[in-house]
């Protein structure tokens, strides 16, 4: 199976502070990859260096084997890679319809752009529902999926998820996970950082468990989730 996002080696942080150390990850074409680990272990740095939001030090970032690693964030999502930033970020004075909209504001996406609404709208009966409401008074749920189906709209190759659950009701994350689920099987490739180690190895089928700022473990999700090791560290299981 073909890689579709790799970093190789990848160090970067915040101007002076370094906080990812050589770190080596690689998204399977059509996976999902989890990123899980406790806070502050470097996976919102890790998504917004691979989008590009921060410069790497060192290392490659190769999308569709190509590299990528000296291109700002919308030339990376021209070539396909799409990053759904933690904490929704939708204009909340936007109506869900024009938010769609400027989702595929690359010319490439753009002619095509109320059919992909359609699927969109398909994808997620709620926001169909909701099309002409403004942003701002959707729901915390609906807005991260109004947010995920923003990301969709330019029809990336590779979607980046920081936390798409964070703050919502269990119902909620459910209806969330299968809907990536769906996303998935048409072939779009997710990596996905999720508080939720259980939720996440579930769904995914590769992950990585980071540790400040490094890879501590990986493997192929069920394996981690049938970890003794795993479960006592991160699952809260003796
Ligand atoms: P969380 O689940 O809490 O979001 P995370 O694994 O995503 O955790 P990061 O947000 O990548 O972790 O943070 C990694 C480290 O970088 C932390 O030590 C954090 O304090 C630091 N950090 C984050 N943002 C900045 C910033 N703007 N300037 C300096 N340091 C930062």
């Amino acid at each position: 199976m073909s890689v579709q996002l790799e970093a190789i080696a990848l160090c970067g942080g915040y101007g002076e502070i370094q906080i990812l150390k050589q770190v080596s990850v690689a998204l399977k074409t059509g996976q999902v990859t989890a990123f899980v680990g406790s806070n502050g272990a470097g996976k919102t740095t890790l998504m917004k260096l691979l989008a590009g939001l921060l410069p790497a030090s060192q290392g490659q970032i190769l999308l569709g084997g190509r590299s990528v690693s000296a291109l700002a964030p919308p030339a990376r999502l021209a070539l396909g890679l799409s990053l759904v930033p933690e904490g929704r970020m939708v204009f909340p004075d936007l109506t869900v319809a024009d938010t769609l909209r400027i989702g595929a504001y690359l010319p490439q996406a753009r002619s095509g752009w109320k059919d992909r609404a359609e699927h969109m709208y398909e994808l997620f009966p709620r926001l169909k529902e909701r099309r002409n409401s403004l942003a701002g008074f959707l729901s915390g749920g609906e807005q991260q999926m109004l947010a995920l189906a923003r990301g969709l709209m330019s029809n990336p190759s590779v979607l980046l998820l920081d936390e798409p659950t964070l703050g919502l009701a269990p119902t909620i994350v459910d209806e969330l996970f299968e809907i990536l689920a769906r996303i998935r099987d048409t072939g779009v490739t997710i990596g996905l950082v999720e508080q939720n180690i259980h939720a996440a190895l579930n769904l995914s089928d590769y992950a990585y468990v980071m540790e400040d700022g490094k890879v501590a473990l990986s493997g192929p999700s069920d394996e981690l989730l049938d970890s003794p090791a795993v479960r006592a560290a991160y699952m809260g299981v003796e």
